[in-house]
């Protein structure tokens, strides 16, 4: 058997992406003001800023965009798409969004009230802040190994049980319910045990509180849990996945990641306690409950991509992807957020430049490094996200400098991700050039998206 592992897909419709050179990248980049947000797509070679609504759809689910039903009220395409998501989740009720923080909304919008605590291992920013905005208290409880880096550990988006129960027992009235995000998106894409879901499924339940999976990759943790978790070596993954969606009694989902569509996420519940405020709310804010926001020929989209994503074969390629640059990474000296995740790889920039203090913000540096050295788009998760200038001019800095770059689905082949090994190991060669940055304008919030920056 040839050791290769080949992408399982051949390409049927191609989309260029320019070269540039790297006087036209110096040019772009300081009219972008060092802010690779404020780049147009069209100016990157391999745009790795996200794996959210980016990948390449199939042929299957191109042919289905001719079957939309676009009625506006019992579309025959809502019907498919309920039927794939009853067979996958096993739960009674399904509602699409036009994405995941739309089902989040209406999920938080109808159940929680101020003074409400909601555990997971780590809420995504969306889910975060729309707990907040709810005046519900937002709590992450990862395993201690989730938040350390070069830890190797196969399930490092566990959640820490002891913590969940500590939790329940002293404010227990306070939760209305438990989350948990499969993979861990903000701790590394990684992912959680069945043992673990198990375990925090039945303590929540013994409190009489339901778990609600915050389901965007269900499909990568499901092939996760195949490859690393005793005992599930042998069985199918649309098992796992099942088995897994069955222990919660719910989910939110962002369709754009493992539903392998553009545009497209639903709120989907065991129970109907909550369902005619979610209905209501939903008709409220997002259209009709049979579509959701999103056109008929989106559903059946999402029904074909919730099925495809599902093949082993696309799943082993997919993970392989993200260890294959590590390892390449890893044979240049360079350091990562360890083991890979699922669907990206988190560069510690402080092992390519070590000698460039916080205030120059190494990860944006190396972000806009990966720029000018390869037309590479990668993001920064480091100081200038997470960090803050205070009233009084001084700054605070986060823990980590890490750049992220995300791989969309079916869209590179291996001879992108060996450039991109190749462009990664020059900017480390030639780590002495790379500039810092000092950030000349910048919002209150969510600077990262907006800042102005000059080389430093
Ligand atoms: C992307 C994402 C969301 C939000 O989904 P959108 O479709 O971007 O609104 C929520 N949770 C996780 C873990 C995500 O990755």
């Amino acid at each position: 058997m040839p050791k290769t592992l080949i992408e399982p897909f051949r390409i049927k419709s191609v989309e260029p992406i320019r070269m540039t050179t790297r006087p036209e990248r110096e040019e772009l980049l300081a009219a972008a003001k060092l802010n690779v947000f404020q780049l147009r797509a069209e100016d990157v070679l391999l745009d790795w800023l996200t794996d959210s609504g980016t990948g390449a759809m199939s042929t299957r689910q191109w042919a289905a965009i001719m079957l939309g039903d676009e009625s506006y009220a019992g579309a025959r395409s809502f019907y498919r798409l309920e039927a794939v998501v009853r067979d996958l989740t096993g739960y009674a009720h399904f509602v699409p969004t036009h994405q995941g923080r739309a089902a989040e909304r209406i999920l938080f919008g109808t159940v929680c009230k101020p003074g409400h605590v909601v555990p997971s291992n780590c809420h995504f920013d969306t889910t975060r802040a729309l707990l907040e905005w709810n005046g519900a208290e937002p709590r992450d409880l990862v395993v201690r190994e989730g938040l350390e880096p070069a830890t190797v550990h196969p399930f490092k988006g566990n959640i820490d049980l002891d913590r969940v129960e500590d939790l329940l027992r002293r404010e227990g009235e306070r939760v209305p319910f438990g989350m948990i995000t499969v993979t861990n998106n903000t701790g590394g894409g990684q992912p959680v045990s069945m043992e673990n879901l198990r375990g925090y499924a039945n303590l929540l339940h013994r409190h009489g509180k339901p778990l609600l999976l915050d389901a965007c990759r269900f499909a990568e943790n499901a092939m996760f849990v195949k490859m690393r978790e005793p005992g599930y070596a042998d069985v199918p993954v649309k098992q796992i996945a099942r088995e897994m969606f069955g222990l919660a009694d719910g989910c939110t989902m962002s369709a754009k990641k493992d539903g392998m569509v553009n545009i497209g996420g639903f709120l989907a519940l065991k129970s109907d306690e909550w369902l005619e405020g979610v209905r209501n709310m939903l008709i409220l804010t997002e259209g009709f409950p049979t579509y959701g926001g999103l056109a008929g020929r989106d559903l059946e989209a999402m029904a074909v991509g919730l099925e495809e994503v599902l093949d082993e074969q696309y799943l082993r390629y997919r993970l392989r992807t993200a260890e294959y640059l590590g390892e390449k990474l890893d044979e240049a000296g360079v350091g990562f957020v360890r083991p890979t995740g699922g669907h990206a790889v988190y560069i510690d920039a402080r092992t390519v430049l070590p000698d460039m203090p916080v205030e120059r913000y190494p990860a944006w540096a190396l972000t806009n490094a990966l720029y000018l050295e390869g037309g590479i788009r990668g993001v920064e998760i480091g100081s200038v996200m997470f960090g803050r200038r205070r009233e009084d001019g001084e700054e605070t800095f986060h823990a980590m400098e890490l750049v992220r770059l995300a791989f969309p689905r079916r869209m590179y082949t291996q001879s992108h991700f060996d450039y991109a090994a190749e462009v990664i190991a020059d900017v480390k060669k030639n780590a002495r050039d790379v500039r810092g940055v000092r950030i000349v304008k910048q919002s209150r919030t969510l600077r990262h998206f907006t800042c102005e920056c000059a080389w430093a």
